[in-house]
């Protein structure tokens, strides 16, 4: 029988890339399908839902409170807005806002990142602290003043440079009582990552549903402290707000829940084992082919799982010639580049068994393909 995506022309990919939005994020496992497909049949209070919907997601995260949002992106909008206005409900219907409101976040110029407009389409300004070289507590504690609604930070390796620690951050805003918002889309595993921003002191943190967690692809939620949760939920939910236009379904909130729950509930030992197992046959059957691969740690954005380097010691460019003739095969897989472009990264967060062998199999193929080419010019085509 042929699928959807059959019905309408589109290709489907095998995931060795990352849980990347433009090819759909993740894939919901049963739990989360059957979830939304029972939540489907029936009428209920979208406010209801929510506010017990994010009461669960709080205590399987082990958090004070939680709420829920159409993503890791919207949670910035919302976060945002909610502390540009606090819980102040006559604040939260009115847009945009007037002059005297909070409407400045800071930011480490290092971890800006083009989820930054999620943040500037409230209105707020971004005030941007320090650069790769180094930030001062100095700056930071310049840049807080009457009108900053809160600070944003990423806390990811790659953000790390040039940054002020979490705890340095959270330690000076807290003195001048603005919160610190933690965007931690994608930084699972480790599961405790759920609660350990929170139990550093940040305000606010934030989680994408759709990347290892596995929920729908719209769905992300913020846990932290009840006050300033509290503000958020004006935001969500059926009322006209800035983000009435990022409201999530029934069928999502209930899937976030069922993927949550699944994901706390996961043997996290056996998934890290399966993760290696990747990653070995991967490399193996790699190497066989006449690769040079070798299993790296950590995950792209520091997350803890292992990956594939597959090192092409040639000239620029091939890395990229290569992941687009994986693309635009049969079947079609997307994978990464290595950091500095002189490789493919494979990861095993969205594969299973089945198609690393298909990997092997095609890599082989490209394997011989590009040895075959006579003036040694390493052009794929
Ligand atoms: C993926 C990601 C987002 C956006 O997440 P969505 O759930 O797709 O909206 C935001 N911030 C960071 C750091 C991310 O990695």
């Amino acid at each position: 029988m042929p699928s959807i995506y059959n019905k309408l022309g589109v290709t489907t990919v095998i995931n060795a890339a990352d849980s990347y939005t433009m090819i759909g994020g993740s894939l919901m496992p049963a739990e989360v399908t059957d979830a939304m497909a029972e939540a489907s049949r029936h009428f209920v209070s979208l406010e209801q839902l929510h506010l017990k919907a994010g009461e669960r997601i709080a205590r399987l995260t082990r958090n004070e409170a939680a709420v829920i949002t159409s993503g890791a992106a919207a949670a910035l909008t919302v976060a945002t807005a909610a502390c540009m206005t606090g819980a102040d409900e006559a604040k939260a219907r009115q847009w945009p806002l007037h002059d005297g409101t909070k409407n400045e976040v800071v930011i480490h110029r290092c971890q800006c990142n083009g989820f930054d407009i999620a943040i500037r389409q409230t209105g707020a300004t971004l005030v941007e602290i320090g650069d790769s070289g180094g930030t001062t507590v100095a700056e930071l504690e310049a840049a807080l003043g009457d009108s900053t609604a809160c600070v944003i930070y990423f806390d990811t390796p790659q953000y790390a440079k040039g940054a002020l620690s979490l705890e340095e951050v959270i330690r000076i805003s807290g003195l001048k009582g603005v919160p610190v918002v933690v965007d931690a889309a994608a930084q699972l595993p480790p599961v405790s990552n759920l609660w350990h921003y929170t139990e550093r002191g940040a305000d606010l943190v934030i989680f994408s549903g759709g990347k290892t967690l596995r929920g729908p692809q719209s769905s992300g939620f913020i846990v932290g402290k009840e006050r300033y949760i509290a503000a958020c939920r004006l935001y969500v939910g059926a009322r006209n707000s800035i983000a009435r236009p990022m409201k999530v379904g029934k069928e999502e909130i209930a899937g976030l829940v069922a993927a949550i729950e699944r994901y706390v509930n996961l043997d996290h030992a056996a998934m890290k084992e399966q993760h290696e197992r990747l990653v070995g046959r991967l490399c193996a059957g790699l190497n066989q082919a006449g690769w040079n691969a070798e299993r790296a740690y950590p995950g792209p954005t520091g997350q803890d799982y292992p990956l594939v380097h597959l090192k092409l010691d040639r000239q620029a460019g091939v890395a990229e010639q290569l992941s687009k003739q994986l693309l635009d095969g049969t079947p079609s897989i997307l994978v990464a580049l290595m950091p500095d472009k002189r490789g493919l990264a494979l990861n095993p967060l969205h594969l299973n068994e089945a198609e690393a062998e298909q990997i092997v199999t095609r890599m082989s193929v490209l394997y011989g393909w590009l040895s075959q080419q006579a003036d040694g010019s390493d052009r794929l085509v």
